[in-house]
């Protein structure tokens, strides 16, 4: 690791306020970052303080006057050339991933690979920032709609898409005319310096002003700063519910302008017309993927009364085969948890869903011993539960899938909808008429709804988010980037008469 570190510009201690190639003084509180691939430390990183904040704000304030005036589309080669440079390292900003997060390699590489996939559909948005024309009803008028730059978008993001949400945000903002101040999780700081140093090389070598892309390292304290922030429009904000709610109601007390991207509590629909081969890698992988750790994590099967005892046998003994282990070795399906507390999560989770009723057929558990060391690695777990249990309302995120029996299609969608969390569903099904009412409005009500493929792993074309307690918020794809930038309605009179709207008479 130390090669890696080393080839993305991390020390043993590390500064975490910057405006760009500028990183900021500070005294803040120390955060250290450990790996829970072995419990290791892997290096310090200095919070920001109120001085260092008050000095990224100014700076990004001030390079928001100038980089607004940048034409988009050469804002967009700038974007080009982040791309080109996280291609080059994407190999050890990848390992970097996977090691301070604990997913496997291979999603290490694949979160970069979304970050330049982004980046790559930014710079075509360069030059397609379209507004309308409408038609006047007043004659020698012309009416139009342009859309202009907002200002500084901060961004909140979690851990478990360390680098991939940042980017999300900030390839589509940069385009947009916006500046970015991001704070990370406190829990993957490194993975936030790295990326900084990257794109502070491109912004180097375009003379972008210092404070375009600006980095503040801290813990809640510093989002819940930024949510009340009136210096600050828009802030996209990806985590837990509950600071969604906070985040949203802080930025909401001041009129701005907010992007929730929060938990979700996912369903796959086993129709009895399913190819169940199919359906069992999607369920498996959406499940135990990332052990757990993905907002879009398969959590619940409500699976046909026809096929749940074969369906329930064949994930059962997949579950067997599954490898727990160090995410870096890439025969691994399933690395660690995040921290010790996401352990004690899981643990209450098995606790209160045995209390309530439920019905392991795969058993949990910490896994202790050689290659276990960091007490992050827990076992895939599957129970049978009802869809009304507590403990299946909410998130836990965590590797415990809960089965669910159904008789009528209504049923299924019904169980599916029944939660308060709206992210992502599927259904697996060859039935086309079951497929096509899954989709319709009497369906999903999710953000996200896919038909024979799981909930888990979206691509960036799509607007991405999802509806009730994961918060309404879209970024990413389709027209997402709308939300960072300002509409402007424009009139223009070129007659030589000055007509009123609504046909009203004003004589002097
Ligand atoms: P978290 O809510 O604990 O923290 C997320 C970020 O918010 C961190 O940077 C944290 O410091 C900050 N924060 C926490 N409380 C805050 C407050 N009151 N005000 C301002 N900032 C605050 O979440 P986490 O444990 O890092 O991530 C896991 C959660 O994120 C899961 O619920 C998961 O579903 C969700 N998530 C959602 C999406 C999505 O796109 N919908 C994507 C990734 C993760």
């Amino acid at each position: 690791m130390h090669d890696i570190l080393q080839q993305l510009g991390i020390t043993e201690n590390n500064n975490g306020a910057s405006t760009g190639s500028n990183w900021v003084k500070s005294s803040g509180k120390v955060i250290t970052s450990f790996s829970p691939v072995d419990g290791k430390k892997i290096a310090d990183v200095v919070s920001a303080d109120d001085k260092a904040y008050e000095e990224v704000i100014n700076t990004a304030s001030k390079a928001f006057l100038e980089w607004r005036l940048w034409p988009s589309p050469k804002r967009g080669d700038v974007v080009r050339q982040f791309a080109e440079s996280l291609r080059k390292y994407k190999e050890p900003l990848g390992k970097l991933v996977s090691y301070e997060m604990g997913k496997s390699l291979q999603e290490g590489y694949g979160e970069v690979q979304e970050m330049i996939d982004i980046c790559d559909f930014a710079v075509g948005l360069s030059r397609q920032l379209h507004g309308l024309t409408m038609h006047s009803e007043r004659p020698g008028h012309r009416m139009y709609e342009q859309w202009h730059p907002l200002g500084i978008v901060g961004i909140i993001s979690a851990f478990n898409f360390p680098v991939a949400v940042w980017s999300w945000n900030t390839a589509l903002a940069l385009v947009c005319g916006d500046v970015c101040v991001w704070k990370p999780s406190e829990k993957t700081p490194l993975c936030a310096v790295a990326c900084q140093k990257i794109i502070a090389d491109v912004f180097t070598a375009n003379n972008v002003p210092e404070g375009v892309c600006n980095l503040l390292v801290g813990e809640r304290e510093l989002g819940e700063r930024m949510a009340a922030d009136v210096r600050i429009p828009l802030v996209s904000a990806t985590g837990s519910t509950r600071m969604g709610k906070a985040v949203g109601a802080a930025v909401g007390a001041r009129l701005g302008r907010s992007l929730l991207e929060l938990g979700g509590n996912n369903a796959i629909i086993i129709s009895k017309d399913a190819d169940l081969d199919m359906a069992l890698v999607g369920c498996v992988f959406g499940a135990v993927g990332t052990a757990g750790q993905r907002c879009t994590t398969t959590r619940r099967l409500i699976i046909h009364e026809e096929v749940y005892n074969s369906f329930r046998d064949k994930l059962v003994n997949a579950y067997k085969q599954l490898r727990i282990g160090n995410p870096l070795d890439e025969n691994v399906h399933v690395g660690p948890l995040i921290d010790k507390d996401a352990v004690k999560m899981y643990e209450d989770a098995i606790e209160r869903c045995k209390t309530e009723g439920g019905k392991f057929l795969v058993e949990g558990g910490v896994l202790k011993g050689d290659g276990y060391e960091s007490d992050c690695y827990v076992k895939p777990a599957v129970a049978e539960v009802q869809p009304h249990f507590n403990v299946v309302q909410h998130e836990t995120f965590a590797p415990i899938l809960y089965l669910m029996k159904y008789k009528t299609f209504d049923e299924a969608v019904a169980i599916q909808n029944g939660v308060p969390q709206g992210l992502s569903s599927s259904i697996m099904t060859l039935n086309l008429r079951e497929a096509e009412a899954f989709l319709s409005a009497a369906g999903s009500d999710c953000g996200i709804a896919n038909v024979n493929i799981g909930t888990s792993g979206a691509e960036i074309g799509g607007a991405f988010g999802g509806e009730k307690e994961t918060g309404g918020g879209r970024e990413s794809g389709s027209d997402a980037w709308r939300i960072y930038m300002r509409r402007q309605t424009n009139t223009i009179n070129y007659s030589n008469k000055l007509p009123l709207a609504q046909g009203i008479k004003f004589d002097l």
